[in-house]
């Protein structure tokens, strides 16, 4: 069933984060033209009332509301911003009606602001031309969601009206062939159904074969509404599944230690096809001496998400990003400072005591 549509004026369109995703997309701000996704996939985590305000949660994919101010607002909002790497758009079915992403794109360009993107339409190619100025400017990565590489039932099962596997991977190869950042954005990965080594094996391959610089994994979430939606995808697919996902999902420890697991096939298959299981940060348009800083929070981050698959402590791994975040924010050279007054030095950042200043010495020395 075709989606309705309706629009709207919001007072507002940018979310400005604390902190950037580091670890992840390495995103600031995010703004996005549509609510609700006419693509209606049974995993995503939308069809809950805490992201889609809906009166009927069911309309989420049945009721797409445009923001018919989008890139108006957007070019008001990030103006007054310091420039850092922005998601916005969507390329679901009503962008081609009312190229709100594309106009977003062009005030990205306008202002010199670097942009991730998370898509699963090929109607993304159709700006490649703004994508290739943009990533002359600063940056561009489009990341492909994809947890499988076959176009079969059980894939229509959990993602009915969204573009096709084999498409999704034509355009990565286009973007790609344009001298654009791609990857795969595997995530979720469906706990039972997609977490095999043929599957984890394919999709890297297949990723790699079309040009992809990355195959970046993570979890599925499950709460509220959205949890409903997807155990009645699961219900039609084969009810059994349905103990084992309430068996790693009701345990504190069941899916850390789960995921662990699958995250280490991702990085075994990574390093059997020469692709990277991150997404490298960008740096090249942040201001002179932060860039150093920057790259050394990547690394501090990248530990971060590394402790998170390990599955260990929160408190281990909030002392990594609260470490990861003073660095980030940092407005004189790490290295100098260092340099000056070592590991006292470091001490002055937020966060870091004696083990954390040793693990930023550590760092240090990877960049000599
Ligand atoms: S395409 Fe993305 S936003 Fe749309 S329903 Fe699927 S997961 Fe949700």
């Amino acid at each position: 069933m075709k989606s309705l549509t309706a629009t709207y004026s919001p007072k507002k369109i940018l979310n400005v984060h604390k902190y950037c995703d580091g670890g992840w997309f390495w995103v600031k701000y995010s703004a996005h033209p549509y609510l609700g996704c006419s693509y209606g996939c049974l995993y995503c985590y939308e069809w809950d009332k805490k992201y889609t305000p809906y009166q009927d949660p069911d309309d989420f994919d049945r009721l797409v509301k445009v923001k018919d101010n989008a890139a108006e607002l957007l070019a008001q909002e990030l103006a007054t911003q310091p420039v850092d790497i922005i998601t916005l758009g969507d390329w679901q079915p009503v962008e081609r009606k009312y190229r709100s992403s594309r106009k977003m794109l062009e005030i990205a360009l306008e202002l010199g602001f670097p942009v991730f993107i998370n898509e699963k339409s090929p109607l993304i190619t159709r700006d490649l031309d703004l994508l290739a100025k943009i990533n002359r400017r600063s940056y561009v990565n489009v990341g492909f969601s994809i947890m499988t590489s076959q176009d079969d039932e059980t894939r229509r099962l959990f993602e009915p009206k969204a573009p096709s596997i084999q498409s999704r991977f034509e355009a990565m190869e286009m973007i790609s062939s344009a001298g654009i950042m791609t990857g795969t954005v595997f995530i979720p990965i469906l706990p039972f159904i997609y977490d095999n080594e043929k599957n984890i094996k394919e999709v890297i391959k297949t990723t790699k074969q079309a040009g992809g610089k990355y195959v970046l994994d993570g979890g599925l979430t499950l709460f509220g509404y959205c949890k409903d939606k997807y155990y009645q995808a699961l219900k039609s697919l084969d009810p059994k599944l349905i103990a084992n996902y309430e068996k790693i999902y009701k345990d504190p420890n069941g899916l850390p230690f789960y995921y662990r697991e699958v995250h280490s096939l991702v990085k075994k298959y990574c390093q059997q096809y020469r692709i990277s299981n991150t997404i490298p940060r960008p740096v090249k348009f942040f201001p002179g001496k932060s860039k150093i800083n920057k790259l050394v929070a990547e690394k501090v981050y990248l530990k971060a998400r590394e402790l998170q698959f390990q599955a260990e402590s929160y408190y281990r791994i909030l002392a990594y990003l609260k470490v990861a975040h003073g660095l980030d924010e940092l407005d004189y050279d790490v290295f100098s400072l260092y340099q000056k007054e070592g590991s006292d030095g470091l001490k002055k950042i937020p966060g870091v005591g004696d083990k954390m200043a040793i693990v930023i010495e550590e760092v240090l020395a990877d960049f000599k």
